[in-house]
């Protein structure tokens, strides 16, 4: 029997980390080298009670947690937990089911049918498109691609469920732009990376009309890979313009959409994504943008019957109902944690009004910090808010490398603990990039921000 007691001492556990989160350090304060010496214990032959393995895990891992939790961690593109879906999450973990059939959990399958519907509503995406949870958008781009795979080939009489990729024709996969998932995802796929062929870009780094025109020929099957919210820059391509060029070619559109899908959800910042709703798939995260706790991807596909043929799986064994849905006939995983309870009570907790909210508040502390920063000595705007994200550098005293100061001063910032960003490289030069996704940042910790690196510039 699982103690209460013990599941309320966790409980304490986790206030207390997360009431410390506007005190503690947002990065880590050990290195390597101390975080293996507080962790690396010999494996024991004996056991050790419950509640002191939770209360060493708690103290052995403390200074090595980055503070995304919080609302001044502003690296990479991550994002925090809302209440309810880190409460949700708990209970996941509690009731343990396993989704994989609706037979294996019933109330997980039905809780993810909602999440699915809802999802296609707020990010614009057509409601008979099929979808997945999955564990991030690496995996969405996985499921979305092999689904792809499947259509394309089948229009070339080629079963690829069957017969692999042995025999096929080739598959071209164009871009600009991208992130580097799209390429793990093509290379699990077995495409491997030279299949992937990059456009010149326009002046905004996004994908040219013309180019992407001159270079579709409608004998290969080709998917376009578009992006909605580049990762320095959070740029959109011009879906309306880019899709029909590609379906005029019989190509297949998929949409990276990590964390700009959920441009859609806000009405002011809905304008990105026009055109978007005509994309073949979709890929975007609950853990960015939704603050949904990790691990959490969602996939659609406008063409449920490819993503079907893709992922579905019949054995004798398994139970299937022919009235619910079940999760392995749309996902690539077999046994796999109920995903859909946290996005449920994300969702829940913010409606539609408390979700355009929160795209909006924060695409507007990205814009207070870019211009912020920006208008410090020694720093300089290189590339304005768009959405969440943009992009600063800072400028050497001795004018001789920027490049260089620029990870210092990221390097001060981190070690004056008040906030934390990540570094980046942008047309040859070193940036410092400013992503906003936590629904905690406010104000106060834009202002607290601006000073730490102003601080840290004059050092
Ligand atoms: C984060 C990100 C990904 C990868 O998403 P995961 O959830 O980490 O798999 C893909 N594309 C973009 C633009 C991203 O920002």
């Amino acid at each position: 029997m699982h103690s209460r007691e013990l599941l309320e001492r966790t409980l304490h556990h986790a206030a207390d980390y997360l009431e410390g989160l506007k005190e503690t350090p947002v990065g880590a304060t050990a290195d390597v080298h101390e975080l293996r010496r507080r962790i690396g214990r010999a494996l024991a032959d004996e056991g050790v009670p419950a509640e002191r393995v939770i209360d060493e895990l708690v103290e052995d891992v403390a200074p090595g947690l980055l503070g995304s939790a919080g609302g001044r961690f502003f690296a990479w593109v991550i994002g925090a937990s809302l209440p309810s879906a880190l409460s949700a999450e708990w209970l996941t973990s509690t009731w343990d089911q396993t989704a994989v059939l609706y037979s294996t959990g019933p109330s997980a399958a039905i809780v993810e049918e909602v999440c699915g519907e809802w999802l296609k509503e707020l990010l614009g995406i057509p409601a008979s498109a099929g979808f997945a949870l999955v564990t991030g958008c690496q995996m969405a781009h996985a499921t979305c691609l092999a689904a792809a795979r499947n259509a394309l080939l089948a229009k070339h009489g080629h079963d690829v469920e069957e017969l692999g990729l042995a025999g096929s024709p080739p598959i071209r996969f164009l871009c600009s732009e991208r992130h580097g998932s799209i390429d793990r995802a093509v290379r699990l796929l077995g495409f491997g990376s030279r299949s992937i062929e990059v456009l010149p870009a326009n002046e905004a780094g996004l994908m040219d009309p013309g180019v992407l025109a001159g270079a579709l020929d409608p004998k290969i099957p080709t998917v376009v890979l578009l992006q909605a919210g580049d990762i320095n820059t959070g740029a959109f391509d011009d879906f309306e313009a880019l899709v029909p060029i590609a379906h005029g070619a019989g190509a297949w559109v998929h949409l990276d959409g990590a964390f700009g899908l959920w441009a859609a959800a806000s009405p002011s910042q809905r304008h990105h994504m026009h055109g978007a709703e005509a994309a073949d798939s979709w890929a975007t995260d609950g853990h960015k943008w939704l603050n949904v706790p990790y691990d959490s991807g969602y996939a659609f596909v406008a063409d449920a019957d490819a993503q079907r043929a893709a992922m579905g799986h019949r054995a004798s064994y398994l139970t299937h109902d022919s009235e619910a849905r079940d999760e392995i006939d749309w996902n690539p995983e077999w046994s796999r944690r109920s995903r859909g309870f946290a996005t449920y009570a994300a969702i829940r907790e913010l409606g539609r009004s408390g979700i355009a909210d929160l795209v909006d508040r924060t695409c507007r502390h990205a814009a207070s910090l870019v211009e912020g920063i920006g208008a410090l000595d020694g720093a300089e705007v290189v590339s304005r808010a768009c959405i969440n994200q943009g992009l600063v550098r800072f400028l050497d005293p001795n004018k001789k490398d920027h490049d260089r100061f620029t990870d210092v001063v990221l390097d001060r910032i981190e070690a004056g603990g008040e906030a934390l960003f990540s570094g980046t490289h942008y047309r040859g030069r070193r940036c410092m990039r400013i992503s906003v996704c936590s629904w905690l940042t406010d104000d106060e910790d834009v202002e607290r921000t601006i000073r730490a690196v102003k601080a840290a510039i004059e050092a």
